[in-house]
Parts: structure tokens; C-alpha cells; sequence
């Protein structure tokens, strides 16, 4: 069956805005832990790119290598605020049930608090050069994202990603 999970995830600090600025923002690519009917192994890192009409799981060590799988992202919005950078995203992908064929978990729609990375694109005016960021679920905060060139603080990751399925 279809499922649809909501994503969102927020960003503050004094750093998104200003003369010593990043120009930080989402890129429109998710990965999300999710149960794979085709590959039978539940918690699998799905990779997900705006636009595209299908996914990549990423499979596992033995057996199944990456494959596309029916999951694609279908909204996908920013707000770009005064020291608040947020955005939410839907996620369609097809949910059938199996029993993990190694540990024998049973797939659910989706995991439970299920693993979630955002990807994040800024550009440093100090080494005129871009950069990338991420964000994930499973990490400490708060957390201070630093540019890779200056080291400069160009935002703050104070609260989880939040993963909710819609249905
Ligand atoms: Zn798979
Ligand atoms: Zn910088």
C-alpha cells in the first residue's frame, strides 16, 4: 500500500543571517531508514532526490545490492525566515508487509522513529567556495554546523528531525 510520511526538521542561529552569512540551505536530497519489501530487510537507508520518480535502497552487505525501489519525494518546501531556516517534506513509498529474512523482524509503516539525514548546500564568501552539511536524527544537540572553509558557526541544530506518517 501507499504510505506518506511528513518530515520536518528546523535550523536557528544568528549565523543564517548577517554580513558573515552562508547562504545555508536544503537540498533536495533525503535518506530515510525504511522497510524494503523488495529487498526483505527492514531499516534500510533509502536514498531520496527531488524530482526523481523512484529511490535507491541502499540493500545490505550480503545479498540484495542497491536497487531502486518505489518511494519518491512529493512536496518539498523551505521557509527561509529571520534566523529560522525550516523545511517539511512529504515522502510517497510503497509499504507491503514481510518478515525481515535475517532477524525476523516484522516490516512496519515505517519503522518507529525511523532514522532520518538532511542535506544542507551553503556558500563561504570569505573562500568564495561552496560547501555541503548535513543533519541527521541520531546526533547530539545542540550542535553548532560550521563552515568547512572559515569555521565560522552558520547555524545551530537544537531540535531532532521529526518523521510523522500522514498515511
Ligand atoms: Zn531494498
Ligand atoms: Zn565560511
Amino acid at each position: 500500500m501507499l504510505r506518506t510520511a511528513e518530515i520536518t526538521a528546523e535550523l536557528t542561529g544568528e549565523g543564517l543571517r548577517g554580513e558573515q552569512s552562508h547562504r545555508l540551505y536544503w537540498r533536495g536530497t533525503l535518506e530515510v531508514a525504511l522497510d524494503c519489501f523488495v529487498c526483505e530487510r527492514i531499516g534500510r537507508t533509502t536514498v531520496f532526490e527531488r524530482g526523481a520518480e523512484r529511490a535507491l535502497c541502499s540493500g545490505s552487505r550480503s545479498g540484495f545490492k542497491r536497487h531502486h525501489t518505489a518511494a519518491r519525494i512529493a512536496a518539498f518546501d523551505t521557509t527561509d525566515g529571520r534566523e529560522r531556516l525550516a523545511v517539511r517534506a512529504l515522502v510517497d513509498f510503497w509499504w507491503a508487509p514481510f518478515t525481515d529474512t535475517r532477524d525476523g523482524h516484522k516490516a512496519a509503516a515505517p519503522t518507529s522513529h525511523p532514522w532520518v539525514r538532511l542535506h544542507l548546500g551553503y556558500y563561504c564568501q570569505d573562500a568564495k567556495e561552496s560547501g555541503t552539511n548535513s543533519i541527521q536524527t541520531n546526533a547530539m544537540r545542540p550542535n553548532d554546523l560550521k563552515c568547512g572553509h572559515c569555521d565560522r558557526v552558520i547555524a545551530v541544530d537544537a531540535q531532532t528531525p521529526a518523521v510523522r506518517l500522514l498515511v
